[in-house]
């Protein structure tokens, strides 16, 4: 199982910016073995993203979408509109959307659903706040982030990555050390596996939070770790093939 760098982009990168790091980028890993690359710009770039990427083996993701394929629902995209455009992979349940826009487990699983019947394969982001690690509460909230999400779609777990991101981690500099990283993976691999019953071969549980070029190489040591979910250091072309080469010698 190669395993999965991806770049969340956020809400950053115009249409220009994204064409200019695309191609400062491309010639830095086209060398890259045994690692699939995948980027999340903003929906705004996808389509120009897709075109400057289609003769590469670097996929493409939403970094969130609503469940429903048309209708009234401002302001949202649909599986339809990614699956058009060459996007294979969809962010789903990134801790930016749980806090700031209040997303909940259930609507989150009905994205899994969809996502999972329109063919595209999601990342499912699972972590918990300072506040619930300082009670104690880590694995407990991860285990209910991933059963809830899940639900219904556990025989599918090969078609589906998991993000573990610890909230206090992310964009803050301050990253999961190698062990606190591997104790929540390992327990997620565990729970995956009890649920699918032994069908998640298939399914990276990849880091995120503050990940650099220069913490990557001890946390993608780690045996559970599978792969990385980078935003704030996958704004930089270099930084981020930094990231990717690192990974692909371990
Ligand atoms: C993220 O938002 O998925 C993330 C991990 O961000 P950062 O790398 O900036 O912590």
């Amino acid at each position: 199982m190669a395993y999965l760098i991806a770049a969340n982009w956020k809400m950053n990168k115009t249409v220009a910016e994204t064409e200019d790091y695309i191609q400062r980028f491309l010639p830095l890993v086209e060398d890259t073995k045994n690692v699939e690359i995948m980027i999340a710009p903003p929906f705004t770039s996808i389509f120009v993203a897709s075109q400057k990427l289609s003769n590469t083996d670097i996929k493409l993701g939403g970094q969130n979408m609503y469940y429903k394929e048309k209708g009234a629902f401002t302001g949202e995209i649909s599986p339809l509109m990614l699956t058009e455009l060459g996007v294979s992979y969809v962010i789903l349940g990134h801790s930016e959307r749980r806090h700031i826009f209040g997303e909940k487990d259930s609507l989150i699983n009905s994205k899994v659903l969809s996502a999972l019947e329109h063919g595209l394969r999601p990342i499912l982001c699972v972590g918990e706040t300072l506040e619930e690690r300082e009670q104690g509460r880590t694995l407990s909230v991860v285990e209910r982030q991933i059963r809830n999400g899940l639900a219904g779609v556990e025989a599918e777990m090969s078609r589906i990555d998991i993000a573990y991101e610890p909230v206090w981690a992310i964009g803050t500099g301050v990253n999961a050390t190698p062990e606190q990283a591997e104790e929540v993976h390992s327990f997620i691999r565990n729970l995956i596996n009890e649920i699918s019953k032994g069908n998640d071969q298939g399914t990276r549980i990849m880091y995120g939070g503050s990940v650099n070029e220069n913490n990557a190489e001890s946390l993608i040591k780690q045996p559970n770790i599978n792969g990385f979910l980078v935003g704030t250091a996958s704004l930089d072309p270099e930084r981020f093939s930094q990231i990717i080469k690192v990974s692909q010698e371990v």
